[in-house]
């Protein structure tokens, strides 16, 4: 089992937060009646995506009824179908849906994670939880790290979280730091490593970290997705700048 996998496997065993066990249980427990006759997932969801991905994409954390539900991010509701359909639109994903695990969906040189990987009530997490899960996050980005050369991080909530966690994970995050905005493009130094950075943004050593390009988009919720303060020539437009930051494309 390659490390990723491994971490992923770990997650999905974490009860750190008491509050998020109890509604993401409770959830998988009462279940919505679209879905009654399904076995809720009802843990952490771990990120989907290889283990070499050039670019991440950050999310807030998974749905009650979606990811709670499927066991994979974005997977299973209305946020993801907007998601994966622009990912597909821009060739880094093998099918326009994503309806649950085992319905054939690949990634191509993406991972999607969240910085909070439980299911929250009204789908917000305490700034105490996004602390707590924090370390999982910069694990992940760790491990991601020889491959890694851009992020997309959805909304307010995942830009913030994302910041603090690329700081630990050896990137120099600026200071104040950057704002959110949808658009907005940061560009990231890699600090130590061998090897780290070859001045053209380009790969890095063994182990080493490369320059990494950080994007800002609005999340694909269905409160930004329905009233078209995003819509789907942003989202892919977001996408595709990151797919060549991270040469995809
Ligand atoms: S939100 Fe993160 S830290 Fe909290 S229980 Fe879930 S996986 Fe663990």
């Amino acid at each position: 089992m390659d490390a990723l996998a491994d971490l992923d496997l770990r997650i999905a065993g974490c009860r750190a937060c008491p509050r998020l066990v109890d509604w993401r249980e409770e959830v998988a427990r009462t279940r919505r009646a679209a879905f009654a006759d399904q076995t809720y997932w009802g843990r952490p969801v771990p990120g989907f995506g290889p283990p070499d991905a050039r670019l991440l994409i950050v999310g807030l954390a998974p749905a009650a009824h979606g990811g709670n539900r499927t066991g994979r991010m974005f997977t299973g509701d209305r946020s993801g179908d907007v998601l994966y359909q622009a990912l597909y639109d821009v060739g880094l994903a093998s099918q326009p849906t994503s309806v649950a695990v085992g319905d054939g969906l690949e990634l191509y040189g993406v991972r999607v994670t969240a910085p909070v990987h439980c299911a929250p009530p009204a789908n917000k997490p305490t700034p105490g939880e996004r602390e707590t899960c924090r370390p999982w996050l910069v694990r992940e980005l760790r491990l991601l790290r020889p491959t890694l050369r851009a992020v997309v991080a959805l909304g307010a909530f995942g830009w913030q979280a994302t910041l603090p966690a690329l700081a630990e994970a050896g990137w120099g995050v600026p200071r104040p730091r950057p704002a959110f905005g949808h658009g907005v493009r940061v560009g990231l130094d890699g600090l130590g490593g061998h090897g780290g950075l070859d001045g053209h943004g380009g790969h890095g050593g063994h182990g080493g970290l490369g320059r990494l390009e950080l994007f800002g988009c609005f999340h694909v919720s269905q409160r930004n997705t329905f009233t078209g303060k995003l819509t789907p020539a942003m989202l892919t437009e977001v996408l595709s700048e990151a797919a060549e930051a991270a040469g995809l494309k």
